[in-house]
């Protein structure tokens, strides 16, 4: 089916001053060589720690930071080579939804006015905004009472629903949710979780999930990608990633989500990663995961000079699922 977001070679490294004289000292890999396909009515998650890069990766995607190099195509669209009036039409097929929906709405603005906005921006017609706003409203699961409260009379559930009406008000293609819920109340999660699930399947959308917990995106996710230090180490399926991980990163963040059976919850082989994060100033050499990798240590001295040498390619593994993993001496591990 056809390819709503192409991501190629992605890259953003950002300068690092150092000392009193504010030298230039090196350079930040932030995104380092990422590529990705997002098909129509897809939900993609994009997963990994604090610092791996995901942030810089959608602003690049969403065009508000420059790549230092690779290409964003959006539904066939160059998003970097676009003038400014063809970047406005771009946008409107690509809405995003933040974090932190506090930050995200203006404190002076009623419910239905934020959701009006986009609409009043792009030049909707008064009449059509006005029969739109409540079925936003009503899309998102708040009644048309909520149009004239405040963000701060919301809860913080009821505030990430008015953000999410709002990136639907343009009938957008595709929706960028950078860590849509790990600012909200566990006890929450969830109904926003089912709520962007329904959505994508009733109105056809396609997602960009980012998140840095693999549990959030398990029930949304149709394909997941998993990143470490400004590259993307394992990709395919989300069945495949969450049932059949090879690349050790993977398998020890999977180890880490927590099962609701409690019997095999006890039973289970946590994988603690060892060491910190390296700098995404200096990467290891060679595979950039193996100063915290658990397979390492049991390679042979050889096999170890491979992994501190030679760059793993992200390559298919020909289980027939879309699925690509960089890893020398990746292998399958139980890990549920
Ligand atoms: P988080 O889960 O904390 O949101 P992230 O995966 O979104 O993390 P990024 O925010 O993309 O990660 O950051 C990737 C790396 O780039 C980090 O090491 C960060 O410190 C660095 N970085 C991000 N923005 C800048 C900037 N404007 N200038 C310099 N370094 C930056
Ligand atoms: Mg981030």
């Amino acid at each position: 089916s056809r390819v709503v977001l192409q991501v190629r070679d992605l890259v953003k490294h950002y300068p690092v001053s150092k000392g009193l004289l504010r030298r230039r000292a090196g350079l930040i890999r932030a995104v380092d060589g990422v590529t990705f396909d997002i098909r129509q009515g897809e939900a993609f998650g994009l997963v990994g720690e604090s610092g791996c890069g995901k942030t810089s990766t959608l602003m690049e995607i969403l065009g508000l930071r420059a790549p230092a190099a690779g290409t964003v195509r959006i539904l066939g669209r160059d998003v970097v080579e676009l003038d400014r009036r063809a970047r406005r039409a771009v946008r409107r097929d690509l809405q995003v939804v933040f974090q932190d929906p506090m930050a995200s709405l203006d404190p002076r603005m009623p419910v239905g006015a934020a959701v009006a906005e986009p609409m009043e921006v792009h030049g909707y017609p008064r009449e059509r905004i006005r029969r739109r706003v409540p079925e936003l409203l009503r899309l998102v699961g708040l009644g048309f009472e909520h149009a004239d409260r405040y963000p701060v009379e919301l809860s913080g559930g009821q505030r990430q629903r008015v953000c999410i009406a709002r990136a639907l008000a343009l009938e957008p293609k595709l929706v960028v949710l950078d860590e849509p819920v790990s600012a909200l109340d566990v006890s929450i999660q969830a109904g926003v979780i089912n709520l962007l699930d329904e959505l994508k399947d009733r109105l056809g959308l396609s997602y960009l999930f980012v998140a840095h917990d693999l549990s959030v995106v398990r029930h949304v996710a149709d394909r997941v990608a998993v990143m470490y230090l400004g590259r993307i180490v394992e990709v395919g399926e989300a069945e495949t990633v969450f049932g059949a991980a090879l690349h050790p990163y993977t398998q020890a963040l999977l180890s880490a989500v927590p099962v609701p059976d409690p019997v095999t919850e006890r039973a289970r082989e946590r994988i603690v990663l060892t060491g910190d994060l390296p700098s995404p100033a200096d990467p290891p050499s060679g595979c950039r995961f193996r100063t915290r990798c658990f397979l390492h240590a049991a390679l042979s001295a050889e096999d170890r000079a491979v992994c501190a040498t030679v760059d793993p390619p992200r390559k298919p593994r020909g289980d027939g699922a879309d699925h690509e993993v960089a890893c020398h001496f990746a292998r399958p591990r139980k890990v549920l």
